[in-house]
């Protein structure tokens, strides 16, 4: 008995005449996240993409792997047969023991998209539903809420019986809507960020400010393991490590206390705007969230947003944290942001911000840095790292 995966479109299905395009890159993602799970056969037909084994492999390993893919709206295991309905009845009996044997009760939902099949759809149901009453006696009928609901489809290509649908990621494959910069902390918020914005098509890659001796090490292996944990979401992640020591202490030494956060917030996006730039992404993404902290009032996000020539993604800034952390610890990406290793946005803070700073004020404090700062800048972006996570 041959045993295949349907992966459904979510969105897709709602394309048009581009639609092609998508399923293009939502096969190329495939492939590339199944490469270690043996050969695949794919075909593409009525908003499906049928994952067929070439020889051996674990179909539960596949279906983890494929569950985390944006752009699938559903998954089914199935087995496939002929479209001959004695055969189906047949062969779906013992196939679906494992399904059937610890329920207690079941329905059938049968699709006949395949219009010349001799039988109608609730034709299907009740006799197949009736042939596994008579196989297992210990079931009953449950139309409106079933703990398996066996789905029969009879398509153009064979007919294919399921005891499971797994709800897929959702969302647009990644690399369909272009590509953008995430300014990755280690915090909580930035990680779920950028997982939102994969889950709409973008590939997202990193920007990470480091402020060594300050910032350790180990900040920094942190912030790699969370583009470790993105990387079944996002694909490999490629993420840029700003040093950004030289840069803050010149701030700490030079600009007036409540002000250092405002100033270095903007350099920060300033930096991340010329290295998006150069390097064609389309946006930068961040974690902000209004209200949550000083830095992230509505004046403030007016300040920093101002540096910026690019458009900026905050898919979290209406986000309570408690919504977030849900988020996180849905990815996976919590436990390992809630380690405590200082960020640079963490060091030389002011123990009174200013909180609703004014433009004109901050420009004129910047003014007095420009010398200084001009020149760092330029370095920092000369001697910035790239690093590649798989
Ligand atoms: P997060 O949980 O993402 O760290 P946060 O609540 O700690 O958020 P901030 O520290 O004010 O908030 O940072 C706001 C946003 O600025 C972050 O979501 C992130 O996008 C960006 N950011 C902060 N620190 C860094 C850093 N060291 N490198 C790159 N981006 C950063
Ligand atoms: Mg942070």
């Amino acid at each position: 008995m041959k045993e295949l995966i349907m992966a459904k479109y979510g969105e897709i299905a709602l394309k048009g005449l581009n639609k092609g395009t998508f399923e293009d890159i939502l096969v190329k993602n495939i492939r590339r996240r199944l490469r270690h799970c043996g050969k695949f056969q794919y075909m593409r037909r009525q908003s499906t993409i049928y994952i067929e084994p070439v020889g051996e492999c674990d179909l539960d390993e596949v279906i983890e792997k494929l569950k985390v893919i944006f752009g699938i709206g559903a998954l089914q295991r199935c087995a496939v047969f002929e479209k001959d309905f004695e055969q189906i009845k047949a062969q779906s009996i013992p196939y679906l023991e494992n399904a059937l044997k610890n329920a207690k009760t079941f329905k059938v939902d049968a699709k006949r998209s395949d219009k010349s099949f001799p039988m109608k759809t609730p034709e299907i149901q009740v006799e197949l539903g009736a042939a596994i009453l008579e196989a297992y006696p210990h079931l009953s009928v449950d139309v409106h809420n079933p703990e398996v609901t066996v789905m029969c489809e009879i398509r153009d290509k064979g007919a294919y019986v399921s005891a499971e649908r797994i709800i897929g990621a959702g969302g647009m494959p990644v690399g369909s809507s272009g590509k953008a910069l995430l300014l990755l902390s280690g915090g909580i918020d930035s990680p779920v960020a950028g997982y939102m914005m994969a889950k709409r098509g973008l590939i997202v890659d990193g920007i990470h400010f480091v402020s060594p001796p300050y910032t350790s090490e180990r900040a920094l292996m942190k912030v790699e393991t969370l583009c470790e944990k993105l990387t079944p979401y996002c694909g490999d992640i490629r993420f840029y490590c700003v040093p950004f020591t030289e840069i803050q202490e010149a701030l700490r030494d030079n600009c007036p206390e409540e002000f250092f956060t405002i100033i270095m917030r903007r350099l920060m996006v300033k930096i991340a705007n010329i290295i998006a730039e150069r390097n064609e992404y389309g946006a930068l993404v961040t974690g902000e969230s209004v209200g949550q902290v000083a830095s992230q009032t509505m004046q403030s996000l007016y300040c920093t947003n101002e540096v910026c020539t690019m458009p900026v993604y905050r898919p979290v800034i209406g986000f309570d944290k408690q919504e977030i952390i849900d988020i996180s610890e849905k990815i996976g990406t919590y436990e390992t942001s809630i380690q405590p290793f200082e960020d640079c946005c963490t060091i030389f803070v002011a123990k009174h911000p200013v909180t609703k700073p004014n433009l004109n004020i901050i420009k004129q404090h910047e003014h007095n840095l420009d010398d200084v700062i001009d020149e760092l800048m330029k370095t920092a972006i000369e001697t910035t790292e790239k690093i590649v996570v798989k």
